[in-house]
């Protein structure tokens, strides 16, 4: 075979990528082991059969040729309704393009900031594919920590540092993160965004607003850091309707931002993927027609199961559950055991037949945690966070 780029090969930087007790447990799975899976994502509940009917009805009334790559225009002002609606800001249908998912629009985002060898920032924790997505359009990866003590919200000091430090070694030009969070559950205070808006208009940085979990906040409010002073003109929001509808697999998402990236983003869409098929499009319309009442209810598991983590986590010292304010996880420090994430995650699997993924995937300032997801049914959930809690009683007692 003949080389490949050094971009591509970077990707995933040859490292194990902190899936491998996932991989593990799904193997278990598929030999018919009674293991309780938390490790990943994924909605229990299937896409509405109401939003399968619009995606068929579209596919049979002919929607089924190359559609309008930068999203339908009915979808493009529903999605930009939608935005303006929630964060305040005048958003039009140029201000929009639809992708083909979130992650999709983290690609292509940071192509739209970076060139090759710039340096891209990123929040640590952070969601698995962010340093790999850094690094597939050439640009460097720099993480700066959210300490779990910080509630795992980003310091503004630490931030400006890693824009000046980031300087010597090549043009920072981008900041990425995520609110409400994956895997921390954290969402973001309006102190913590200010202090983030007030670096990227310092260091003239495009901020990259994950937004995909924004109808899973359980305390407080979501604020897009698009609303904040300055930041309209600098700012890339991803969004999708994987969490909010449970569509992950229709792979439909959005950026929004400045009509000039958008257009730009426009031309790289037509040398790219070429849009989404106009069937998912229509169903995507029809998802978000059905409003705010329609995603509470997708959300409504998960609110209730954050709910059964804190009543479980309530009888013991030895886990405690990171503040659970947005996002369908709860971060667990189990550092009482001893234990990092990992070994903590291997004896959970080998002993208890519970799929949890350790903190230490999600880089360093989750050592010492694992994440559960909330995607189990109630009892279930309940059931596995019981026994993760004997597990880590058993481990931090004194021999
Ligand atoms: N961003 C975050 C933080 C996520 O957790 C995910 C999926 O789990 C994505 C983006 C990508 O979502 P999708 O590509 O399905 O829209």
């Amino acid at each position: 075979m003949s080389t490949l780029s050094a971009t591509l090969s970077s990707i995933t930087a040859g490292g194990p990528d902190g899936w491998d007790l996932h991989r593990r447990a799904m193997r278990m799975i598929a030999a018919g082991e009674p293991v309780i899976p938390l490790s990943i994502g994924e909605h229990d509940i299937r896409t509405d059969p109401a939003i399968l009917a619009a995606m068929d009805a579209a596919a049979r009334g002919g929607r089924t040729g190359y559609a309008e790559i930068a999203g339908t225009p009915a979808l493009r002002a529903e999605i930009a309704a939608r935005v303006q609606a929630q964060s305040g800001v005048v958003t039009t249908p140029a201000n929009v393009i639809v992708m083909p998912g979130g992650q999709a629009g983290l690609f292509a985002a940071h192509r739209a900031a970076c060139d090759p060898g710039d340096v891209a920032l990123y929040v640590d924790p952070y969601y698995a594919t962010y340093p790999g997505t850094i690094r597939a359009v050439g640009a460097q990866p720099r993480s700066v920590i959210a300490a779990a003590e910080a509630g795992f919200q980003p310091a503004e000091d630490d931030l400006r540092q890693a824009a000046q430090a980031g300087a010597s070694q090549g043009r920072t030009r981008s900041l990425l993160i995520n609110s409400p969070n994956n895997p921390t559950g954290a969402l973001y205070s309006r102190a913590t965004l200010e202090g983030i808006a007030r670096v990227c208009r310092e260091a003239d940085l495009w901020l990259i607003s994950d937004e995909v979990y924004d109808t899973q906040v359980w305390e407080g409010a979501h604020l897009s850091p698009r609303a904040l002073p300055g930041m309209a003109e600098r700012t890339l929001v991803v969004g999708s309707l994987s969490k909010s509808h449970a569509m992950t697999g229709s792979r439909v998402g959005w950026i929004v931002g400045p009509e000039a990236a958008i257009a730009a983003l426009d031309a790289l869409a037509t040398h790219t993927t070429y849009g989404i098929p106009g069937y998912i499009q229509d169903a995507a319309l029809f998802a978000l027609q059905q409003g705010a009442g329609f995603e509470a209810g997708i959300a409504e598991p998960f609110r209730r199961r954050r709910a059964i983590v804190e009543r479980v986590l309530a009888r013991t010292t030895s886990v405690r559950a990171a503040p659970m304010r947005g996002a369908m996880y709860a971060m667990l420090d189990i550092r009482a055991t001893g234990l990092s994430g990992e070994a903590f995650g291997r004896r959970l699997l080998d002993e208890e037949r519970i799929a949890v993924m350790p903190g230490e995937s999600f880089g360093t300032a989750g050592a010492g945690h694992v994440r559960v997801a909330l995607t189990v049914d109630d009892a279930r959930l309940d059931e596995a966070l019981s026994r993760l809690v004997a597990l880590a009683e058993r481990l931090a007692a004194p021999a």
